[in-house]
């Protein structure tokens, strides 16, 4: 679904990047040097496709900002690439990566193809030729510009470009940072694939933390009991539905492109997940009723409402009747900006994308810090800690005289593996940047979205790399 707006992606970034700067002291220099994209690379290239025609390939790599190295940013495979998308994409990712604190500047890249229209062997030589553009032009490189999955990739191409650039960086010791969202065998990182939808609920549970904020609402604090509508059952989607679940709330409804299922009484997103695998469809899934219109979900009676899908799915058309009281950005640009306006009106709370999910690039962090350190996460630690905490614990029971149940043994013993130390810097990633969101908004009441509150933090975090560390000339 796409919704027409009288200006194109990148100026609708600038102007809510323009709404929020009133917010901020920074003079106006300061700020045309933060709004703007560094570098632009367009470039075309030819491939041989397997029927032995020759088709020429128009692709972008954009660096949005360098006031951080490496620039971060995923590549996509979409007909819909054009360069005002990659360069809207590469800015929202230096705002991004600003909020959660994760040092990079923003990049994005894309190449302008239906994946599901060539081969495997012709999508391999697509994603080396693109690499190898890339490093001959210095746009590659971990401590230059590291991509990652986007729409369209996956594992499969972070493996062709890892092995591509290290084919033509030989010896480089830190080659496989070049790019993040590798396979675990190619230097890929443990919680990986969890991590936007994780990301998500631990943002979303932060702000239902706050009293303040809940009382406003009319809602109580806490996740627990809360009726949560999710759209889309993809990667984000499901991992966002499958928290909420394990912590209390309850999924009334989910939907995805071919309709909408609803059970007051709550729904299991992987029996729901099973079920669409087994019949082709979400729809009819015991004990759940269908709606009618699978965009009917987006209007239900809910506490949040997750759109995990599609760009522009409410919007000045249908925000009005929206019902819920919080609406939680996990996919990227669900609301629009007249979408927006209304809430405000409505006093409804929009927890914007930029931030909420961010899980996926603060993953990313953790796997190219891994890949620079050489060493899995866990393997100089963890050993230690069982040693230790089985030697508390023994103390503990002969001092006291009790013993504890096997599954707290087990649960006290356990020395912090991978996946166990990606989960708790995530969580303390998404926790922090939620309360330093909600500080800024409280402290300025003029300030009049959450969304505005990000920018703000993003535009202040990145003017103060500018400006305090001198880099102006
Ligand atoms: P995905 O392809 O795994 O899932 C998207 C799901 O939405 C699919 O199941 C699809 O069938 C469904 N869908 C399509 N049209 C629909 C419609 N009209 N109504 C309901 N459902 C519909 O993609 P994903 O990785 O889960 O990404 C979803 C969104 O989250 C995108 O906007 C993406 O840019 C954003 N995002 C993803 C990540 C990540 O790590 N995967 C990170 C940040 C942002």
């Amino acid at each position: 679904m796409s919704v027409k707006t009288p200006y194109s992606f990148f100026e609708s970034v600038e102007k809510s990047f323009d709404k929020a700067a009133q917010f901020t002291k920074w003079e106006d220099g300061i700020l045309q040097q933060i709004k703007a994209c560094n570098s632009v690379y367009r470039m075309r290239f030819p491939i041989k496709r397997d029927n032995g025609s020759i088709e020429v390939m128009e692709a972008y790599r954009v660096q949005h900002s360098q006031h951080k190295s490496p620039c971060k940013g995923g590549i996509r495979f979409s007909e819909a690439v054009n360069q005002d998308e990659v360069m809207a994409l590469a800015a929202l990712m230096t705002f991004k990566c600003a909020i959660v604190n994760v040092p990079f500047g923003g990049a994005k890249g894309g190449i302008k193809i239906n994946p599901r229209n060539y081969s495997t062997y012709e999508l391999e030589k697509i994603t080396r030729r693109y690499t190898s553009e890339l490093v001959k032009k210095n746009f590659i490189g971990p401590g230059i510009d590291v991509p990652a999955p986007d729409y369209g990739t996956g594992e499969r191409e972070m493996a062709w470009i890892v092995d591509t650039y290290q084919s033509l960086k030989p010896g480089e010791i830190d080659a496989a940072g070049c790019v993040t969202g590798k396979p675990i065998t190619q230097g890929g990182v443990r919680g990986r694939k969890e991590a936007t939808g994780l990301g998500v609920f631990f943002g979303i549970r932060e702000v239902c933390n706050m009293t303040e904020v809940m009382n406003k609402l009319g809602l109580t604090t806490g996740v627990e009991g809360k009726k949560v509508v999710v759209q889309g059952l993809g990667n984000v989607g499901y991992h966002t539905a499958k928290f909420f679940r394990e912590h209390g709330a309850m999924i009334i409804c989910l939907a995805e492109y071919e309709g909408a299922i609803f059970n007051a009484a709550g729904l299991n997103e992987e029996q729901v997940f099973q079920h669409r695998k087994k019949t082709g469809s979400i729809l009819n899934f015991p004990g759940a009723s269908n709606l009618a219109v699978n965009t009917d979900a987006l209007e239900l009676d809910c506490d949040i409402l997750i759109p995990a899908a599609l760009e522009n799915v409410i919007n000045g058309d249908n925000a009005q009747r929206v019902k819920a009281k919080i609406i939680a950005e996990a996919a990227n640009g669900p609301c629009t900006p007249e979408a927006d306006e209304i809430f405000i009106q409505k006093g409804i709370l929009c927890i914007p994308d930029m931030y909420l999910n961010a899980g996926g690039v603060t993953v990313s962090y953790f796997e190219w810090l891994k890949n620079l350190s050489h060493v899995r996460y866990g393997r100089l630690e963890k050993r230690f800690s069982e040693n230790m905490n089985a030697h508390i614990l023994g103390q503990i029971e002969e001092l006291s005289g009790k013993m504890v149940s096997e599954k707290e043994r087990l649960f006290i013993m356990h020395g912090a593996e991978e996946v166990d130390l990606v989960h708790s810097g995530l969580e303390e990633t998404m926790v922090s940047a939620t309360r330093e969101i909600m500080d800024i908004w409280i402290s300025n009441p003029s300030i009049p979205d959450m969304r505005t509150a990000a920018y703000v933090s993003a535009i202040n975090k990145v003017a103060i790399s500018y400006v305090e560390l001198g880099i102006f000339p």
